[in-house]
This record gives C-alpha cells, structure tokens and sequence, in this order.
C-alpha cells in the first residue's frame, strides 16, 4: 500500500469508518505455527462475505497479524506476496477488499511494542488512518487479541472461530477486557454492526419533538 496523499487523507479524515480485523482465527483459520504457503491460507466459512457486506455498508477494513520471522528474512517476499495475493482474490471474487494489512513481524523475545497483547500495532494503524482509535471496532479471536484493543481504546469484539476461544462467555474468563462484545463469527459481527448503524441512521432521521 503506498503513502496516502495528502487528498487521500482528507477524505478518509471526513468520511472514516474502519473496522480492524485480526487475520489468524478470526479471518483465516489458524494454523500449528504461521502461514507459510499460500495453501496455508484457508478463510473461515463466511468471512470473505462479512467484509463485503462491511465494504458496502461504508467501511474500510484493516487486517492486523503477527508474522514472527518476517523481521528476520525468514520468509521470502514472494511468498509473503502470493499469500497475500491469494487472499484478495478470495475477497474480490465475492466483491470484498481489505485496505490494508498490518504485521507485527517480531519474534516474541525481541519485546516489541506491537506483538499483541501489546497495542502499538492497532496504534500504528490509527495514526495511519489519521482516525480516532474510540470510534473504531477491532475485532479478534483471543484474550491476547481484545487485551490489545482495548489498550489502544478500540471498541473491542470477540470471536469465538479461534483457538484463543473461550469456554463460556456469560461471563468471560476475566483475562477478557470489560467491555467486550462477543460474537459467533465475523459474519455474525459484521450483521450486529450494520443492523446498529440502520438503527441509529433511523434514529437520527426521526423528527425532533417540538419543546
Ligand atoms: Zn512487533
């Protein structure tokens, strides 16, 4: 993704809406270890269709993932880029498209600030997007996932298609953040945010009551 010019990010200061989503277990299913291969790249049923329905409702969609090796040339770009490429296809192929996909590429003895549960990656993709982090759904599968969005002060949503799963929800284990809202899927997720944003866009339009 290039550098947004300077008209780029006005209209998406005016008009932002961004929904962050984790790749592994919320977006694609979770593999022993990392992807490696594009045959590793599996999405989860209904999630393509989820982005889509996200994309045609007005929102921007950012995927965060962590890629330990990527920092340390242990995978090539090529594959790096035919994963990559195989997911857009998928995606546009039901006439969805994420904008941007955001890597923590550390190893977890390398003390980064953006590996979760640490924040500074949906950090570094609020300041990318120039946008209010309070106003934004970051959507993840694990306690690890929805720790580091509720650090960096997103609306955090759970998932429960990830290894990360809870047992129960009612109530979550309490290495959930408060606050969290949990779903069955991305789909479900993304069904809950656009039946929200009818409601309220009905709620708006009705006629102020008279004093
Ligand atoms: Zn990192």
């Amino acid at each position: 993704m290039g550098a947004l010019g300077a008209l780029g990010a006005a209209r998406i200061i005016a008009a932002m809406r961004l929904v962050i989503i984790e790749r592994d277990g919320v977006l694609c299913v979770e593999r022993e270890g990392y992807l490696r291969s594009p045959d590793d790249w599996q999405a989860q049923p209904g999630a393509l269709e989820a982005i889509a329905q996200l994309n045609h409702a007005g929102y921007q969609v950012a995927v965060s993932a962590i890629w330990p090796g990527l920092g340390q040339g242990q995978f090539d770009m090529a594959t790096v880029n035919a994963i990559q490429a195989r997911m857009s296809k998928q995606l546009a192929a039901v006439g969805g498209r994420v904008d941007a996909v955001f890597f923590c590429p550390h190893a977890p003895d390398e003390a980064c600030d953006c590996r979760k549960p640490q924040p500074g990656l949906l950090r570094q993709i609020g300041e990318r997007y120039k946008t209010n982090l309070a106003q934004v759904h970051a959507v993840g599968a694990s306690a690890r996932d929805v720790q580091a969005a509720h650090a960096a002060g997103c609306i955090a949503h759970l998932v429960l298609t990830g290894k990360g799963a809870p047992a129960h929800t009612e109530p979550l284990p309490p290495e959930f953040p408060p606050g969290v809202q949990v779903h069955a899927d991305l789909a479900a997720f993304a069904a809950a945010r656009i039946a929200a944003d009818e409601a309220a866009a009905a709620l708006a339009a009705l006629p102020t009551p008279a004093p």
